[in-house]
């Protein structure tokens, strides 16, 4: 049993808000005199996770929501990266890719633009500190209207890079149920002209049939989930022959009750495919796992041996938009953890 936390790997899908230490949130709250939802409470007062037995994805967004409305400040927004990448750091992430949506928090920095230029800041700063690269995602979401989707578009293209404090993909996220797919195209197409990755969720709450209309109109490098690509082989086989990587998050599955336990995510149905994954843990705030947890699930659960967990770890690196030096180091420390003798497993206490 190797220890995954010094797995080298990349993460590919966190949210901003959503990565949030639970102290943190309640710093913010307390700071701004906001009463947070009680589902987000333990009986103590303290910030927790939500209770697993209610599920559902209207809840996950009321809690969302609540979790940002306690952000309103450039320091808050510096300390939410700077933790992120102290987090990752700590479970052996190499190079962090973080979405953000710059628009909530315009209203109290001066402007997407700002907002944005604040979260590249602190991850250029968050890298050299913690060696983690953190690149960033600006993720439109499907509660708006796409012509805003194509203005974030265009300001996500002038910060274009792979390089730590660079705009490396342009996203897609919120509820999939939301809005038709077709009319954020023109968004990715101004982001993809430019060379950034189009990374959209896609075939988490819905279907195989969604994956397919993401592909067609999106031309996603990356699928947000897509693991009800699974559900139908011909999708599942487009996704490996299109070379989508599936950037799968299985706390977030079970936790919104796509799937109902843990062993019904389709890790191995997927990976059986030839699909490349990169696991993530979305919003560790709300689902009550970080990244490490993601292998350890993978390792317990779905019975991934050493070998296997590394080439999950590759799976991330290789879909990440890292450049090639970091690559080559990160995967060369991949052989290097497998190559170790494996540490006899701890008694229990
Ligand atoms: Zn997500």
């Amino acid at each position: 049993m190797r220890d995954l936390a010094s797995l080298p790997k990349a993460h590919l899908h966190l949210h901003f808000t959503g990565s949030m230490r639970p102290q943190t949130l309640a710093d913010m709250a307390q700071a701004r005199g906001v009463r947070l939802p009680g589902a987000l409470l333990d009986p103590d007062g303290q910030v927790t996770r939500p209770p697993v037995d209610e599920r559902g994805w209207f809840r996950f967004q009321r809690l969302y929501d609540a979790a940002r409305a306690c952000v309103r400040s450039e320091a808050d927004m510096r300390r939410i990266v700077a933790e992120a990448a102290a987090d990752d750091a700590a479970e052996g992430s190499g190079r962090l890719e973080i979405q953000v949506d710059p628009t909530s928090y315009a209203p109290f920095v001066g402007g997407i633009t700002p907002a944005l230029e604040i979260v590249l800041d602190e991850a250029r700063a968050a890298s050299a500190l913690t060696g983690v690269e953190v690149g960033v995602v600006v993720a439109s979401s499907r509660v708006r209207h796409p012509l805003e989707a194509r203005t974030l578009a265009r300001l996500a293209v002038r910060y274009a890079g792979d390089g730590p404090g660079e705009v490396v993909g342009f996203g897609l996220s919120n509820d999939e149920r939301r809005g038709t797919t077709a009319d954020w195209a023109p968004a990715f197409a101004i982001a993809r002209r430019a060379g950034l990755a189009s990374v959209p969720h896609g075939g988490e709450l819905l279907g195989a049939e969604h994956v397919t209309e993401v592909l067609d109109h999106l031309a996603p490098d990356r699928l947000g989930h897509g693991v009800r690509s699974a559900e139908d082989r011909h999708v599942l086989d487009d996704v490996v022959r299109r070379g989508v990587a599936l950037e799968v998050c299985p706390a977030s599955n079970v936790s919104l009750g796509v799937y109902a336990e843990d062993h019904h995510v389709p890790l191995r149905t997927l990976t059986d495919a030839g699909a490349t994954l990169a696991l993530g843990a979305d919003d560790p705030l709300l689902f009550g796992s970080r990244l490490v947890e993601q292998y350890e699930v993978a390792r317990r659960v779905h019975g991934f041996s050493d070998a296997e967990l590394a080439e999950l770890a590759r799976g991330s690196v290789r879909a990440s938009r890292a450049g090639e030096a970091t690559r080559r180091r990160l995967l060369a420390g991949v052989d290097a953890w497998l190559a170790r003798p494996e540490q006899p497993a701890r008694p229990a206490p």
